[in-house]
């Protein structure tokens, strides 16, 4: 049998699968996407951040997800102690989108999906990628397989992997590597929230320091329903035993800030676990391929920056997709690798500077500089590529500075007081 035949082949249907494939689409070429899962799954990664928007506007997605009504997410509250540190998005260094949403991923995976469809982009659900075979003018033939396990064959002249922690062409070709970042794990659920607060909830999702390099995440939906979820490393857990949902309501309640609102909440699902999420790859392309969103390089979901980093990459790498396949030289080093690995290397500043404390100590400082806190606020809109940003260019070293001062600020005060 002859291999169908497109001018795209997008590995996965996820946010960056499909925000390439609309992209290529737009441009007037022919775009396949195959699925591995059937369509509503679940997925994790509920708090989106502003600059995505940007990418799901190009890809005509908005207003299919604005019918949605999802939870509009003006900001981010960080708690520890019983001190609150807000970043409101509409306050920011970086010209650009002051809000976003807080969405079950499920559904909103979903909505694009089928957002592309009618797009005209074909999506195969439950068909998986089990091998590729590069031809030596980058063009490709690729194996996938269905449900009952029937295998054919796609032939493409170019192929976008979106296919997150499925990682297929990395796993495939052995570009694997693992991340610098040490292990980590999650434990998470939906629950019933029906002592939601109304004062600083749900327009914004809620950070909560629970120990030194342990967190927790309070995500709520418009549908009164919110995600909570502990992360910490792994061997945190294992104080806790029992079922998931034992551990669960056992973490809940030694946290006084979620405790008594949570104590008795229904539980939408048992709760999940997932741990030793980061990893990464030596190269973002290659010979008739690109990678984009988690397949690139996943962090950590401290900043909720995988989906914005999932869309962004998918929004650059399908506009230089449809620049190759209309005969142009793409410089994919320059024009796509090191300009993603820019947000991505910012993002993982922000990330070492939380386990590290250094961010307790910004967020939670008296007497915060303004315009300091709008460039940071900046960073977590996702605007990572804003190099007139201070907080973006050093990302490496000004947090650090700024805690220094803070400190040395702190120590003076202290003394001047006194000792008091
Ligand atoms: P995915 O959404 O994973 O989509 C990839 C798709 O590819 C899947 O549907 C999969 O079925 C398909 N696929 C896989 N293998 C194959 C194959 N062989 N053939 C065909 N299809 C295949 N991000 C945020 O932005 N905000 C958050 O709050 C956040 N919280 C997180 C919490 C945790 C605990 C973790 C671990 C991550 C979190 N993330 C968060 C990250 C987020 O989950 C991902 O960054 C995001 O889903 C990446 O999107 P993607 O399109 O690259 O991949």
């Amino acid at each position: 049998m002859q291999p169908e035949k497109t001018d795209v082949l997008v590995i996965g249907a996820g946010p960056a699968g499909t925000v390439a494939a609309s992209i290529v689409n737009q441009a007037g070429y022919k775009v396949k996407i195959v699925e591995k899962q059937l369509f509503p799954r679940f997925s994790i990664g509920e708090s989106l951040l502003p600059r995505c928007m940007e990418a799901l506007e190009e890809a005509k997605f908005l207003d299919a997800v604005k019918a949605r009504n999802y939870q509009q997410k003006n900001g981010a509250k960080f708690e520890k102690n019983g001190k609150i540190c807000n970043y409101f998005f509409n306050d920011q260094f970086t010209d650009g989108w002051g809000w976003t949403w807080q969405v079950p991923r499920a559904d909103f995976d979903h909505t694009l999906a089928k957002t592309v469809e009618s797009q005209g982009v074909p999506v195969e659900y439950e068909t998986g990628v089990t091998g590729i075979v590069f031809h030596p003018d980058g063009t490709s033939t690729t194996t996938v397989e269905d449900k009952d396990g029937n295998k054919r064959e796609i032939f493409a002249r170019f192929i976008i992997d979106g296919s997150g922690y499925g990682r297929v062409i990395p796993k495939l070709f052995g570009m694997d590597r693992p991340s610098n970042l040490p292990p980590r794990k999650a434990v998470f659920t939906h629950i019933v929230d029906t002592k939601r607060s109304m004062d600083d909830e749900p327009d914004r999702i809620t950070i909560i320091v629970h120990d030194k390099a342990v967190w927790i995440w309070v995500i709520p939906f418009s549908t009164g329903v919110t995600s909570v979820g502990f992360v910490a490393d792994p061997g945190f857990f294992d104080q806790f035993t029992g079922s998931q949902e034992e551990i669960m309501r056992a973490l809940i309640a030694s946290q006084p800030y979620i405790a008594e609102r949570m104590r008795d909440a229904e539980y939408v699902f048992e709760p999940r676990v997932l741990q030793s999420w980061s990893a990464t790859t030596d190269k973002f392309y290659g010979d008739g391929f690109v990678l984009t969103g988690n397949v690139t390089e996943f962090l950590d979901p401290v900043f909720s920056s995988g989906v914005t980093l999932a869309t962004v990459s998918s929004q650059m790498a399908g506009k230089l997709v449809v620049k190759k396949l209309k005969g142009a030289d793409v410089d994919w080093d320059n024009d796509y690798m090191k300009i993603m690995q820019q947000g991505v290397d910012t993002f993982r500043s922000y990330v070492m500077a939380w386990y590290e404390g250094t961010l307790d100590t910004i967020f939670f400082a008296d007497d915060q500089d303004l315009e300091i806190k709008r460039k940071i606020c900046s960073v977590l809109a996702g605007y990572v590529w804003d190099t007139d940003n201070d907080y973006v260019k050093n990302h490496d070293t000004a947090l650090k500075k700024l805690a220094k001062t803070i400190h040395l600020r702190d120590s003076i005060q202290y003394i001047n007081n006194g000792f008091k």
